[in-house]
């Protein structure tokens, strides 16, 4: 019995173990997760045997150096995780933005959400007050009313499943009215024209390509039409004689009606980005202030939270959304809902918000930072790839990415490299060089452009890890 209570007694504390010598190389949020994860695995494991009586674990514990038995097991469960085709990259592209590298990279205050979230259970569905089931939108829910204005709120796995269900819920079987100007694509699969077929509405186009009148809406609306919408046009922009309907009239006419006036607007940021010398983009509040029904936007386009689309509005409209089956298929999941309420929160306190979102940090870092750190890496790759090209600093510009205007560019800096290769060698040098780039343990994408390769230096953080890195790049 003795021997038992010494055993337990000779268990380390997690917080002991995460500060000893052999665990100090683990430093990314996502090491030190799995770091104190194990731990927590590791102790569990021996507590249980120790509880089972299991003589021989008691005497290992009891007898062996066991802080720095548990950390080697640590050491050895991380070196031996599965390894996945899913890699942390360099997002070197000059797209901010960029859903193929996955969109928003989430602030750590959302991270450490997900991380409880993940290892545990926790009240998604339950209310704790009563004990009963409860509300999954109830944890957003207030955060959105408090920062859009709106009444009620509703969240989904991305915004075209927002829009999917608005439509579906609001318009099925019947017409919804909407501008020629606005059948867009945004890119992937998801056309306007398209949507509208799969979510069961009949599109309704009025006016032109360019000029849309509100007396085309008014002369469309009749009763078949379920609702107005309006889309973003996001990525292109069409300019010279043109006209659109301002949100102010196209509530004014659809309340006249009776019917919802809905808003898709893609991107839909919470704060007035102009403040920060940003392109001014219609937010979420102005939108909803102008009258919209409904509002469906993105959480992981200039939100820079998870991927999500967030409808917000109406009450009564939102209720119709939740008693819509549709809804239970495209739900998020407690760790989606713990990394945006976490940014949500962040949202809450806007002082703050440049130096903790990393989006808006990525999006509003100064061209001067980024050509000192492009200064400091030039001679390094210069001396890596000499005789093979050609590295030179050069101002470029950035793209915000995912559907913001591609005419609305951010001033930047980047690494430029002209390679060294006979005529008629120098497209395969290009894709050669491109190529080795991502061959490195932590890929990274950059850009061909005009013959030549760029990196531009915009969203590298982890400088240290990016240098630490180059002695693996081979160019033959
Ligand atoms: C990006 C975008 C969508 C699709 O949003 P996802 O979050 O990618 O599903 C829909 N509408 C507009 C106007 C957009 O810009």
């Amino acid at each position: 019995m003795t021997r038992q209570s010494d055993a337990y007694r000779a268990l380390p504390a997690i917080e002991k173990l995460l500060k000893r010598e052999e665990l100090s190389g683990f430093t990314s949020v996502s090491e030190l997760a799995y770091v104190k994860h194990e731990a927590r695995n590791q102790v569990e494991q021996l507590r249980s045997q120790i509880a089972l009586s299991n003589q021989e674990a008691i005497g290992w514990v009891i007898d062996s150096d066991v802080q720095k038995e548990i950390c080697e097991r640590i050491t050895n469960s991380f070196a031996n995780r599965p390894s996945s085709t899913l890699k942390a990259v360099f997002n070197l592209t000059g797209t901010v933005i960029h859903t193929n590298l996955g969109r928003a990279r989430l602030p750590v205050e959302a991270v450490a959400a997900m991380e409880v979230a993940a290892l545990g259970d926790v009240n998604i569905e339950y209310d704790l007050d009563s004990g009963q089931r409860g509300d999954r939108d109830e944890h957003l829910e207030k955060l959105l009313a408090g920062l859009t204005g709106a009444e009620a709120a509703t969240v989904v796995n991305n915004n075209a499943a927002a829009v999917m269900l608005v439509l579906n819920s609001l318009a099925k079987d019947k017409d919804v009215v909407i501008s020629r100007g606005e059948l867009v694509e945004i890119g992937g699969a998801f056309r306007v024209p398209e949507v509208m077929e799969s979510a069961s509405c009949c599109l309704r186009e009025v006016g032109t390509t360019n000029r849309t009148h509100v007396t085309d809406y008014e002369q469309a609306v009749d009763e078949k039409t379920a609702l107005i919408m309006r889309v973003h046009a996001s990525n292109y922009q069409i300019q010279g004689f043109t006209a659109g309907v301002a949100d102010k009239e196209l509530s004014k006419l659809a309340a006249a009606k009776e019917i919802p006036f809905v808003s898709d607007l893609g991107s839909g940021t919470l704060i007035e980005l102009s403040q920060y010398g940003l392109p001014k983009e219609p937010t979420v509040a102005g939108t909803i202030a102008a009258g919209a029904d409904l509002v469906t936007f993105s959480g992981d386009k200039l939100l820079g939270g998870p991927q999500s689309g967030i409808v917000a509005g109406r009450k009564n409209l939102i209720e119709k959304l939740k008693r819509n089956p549709l809804k239970r298929a495209l739900r998020i999941d407690k760790i989606t809902m713990a990394a945006l309420t976490a940014v949500l929160e962040l949202y809450r306190e806007p002082e703050s918000l440049q130096s903790r979102l990393p989006l808006l940090r990525d999006l509003t870092r100064p061209p001067e930072d980024i050509q000192i750190v492009c200064q400091r890496l030039a001679p390094l790759l210069s001396a890596k790839l000499a005789g093979r090209a050609r590295v030179d600093v050069m101002s470029c510009k950035s793209q915000i990415g995912s559907g913001s205007l591609p005419m609305d560019l951010l001033d930047s800096f980047s690494l430029c490299f002209d390679p060294i290769a006979l005529k008629g060698k120098r497209d395969a040098a290009l894709l050669n060089l491109a190529h080795k780039f991502r061959m490195l343990p932590r890929p990274v994408v950059g850009r061909i452009s005009d013959g030549r390769y760029f990196l531009d230096m915009r969203c590298l953080r982890d400088e240290h890890e990016f240098i630490s890195q180059l002695s693996a790049l081979n160019i033959t």
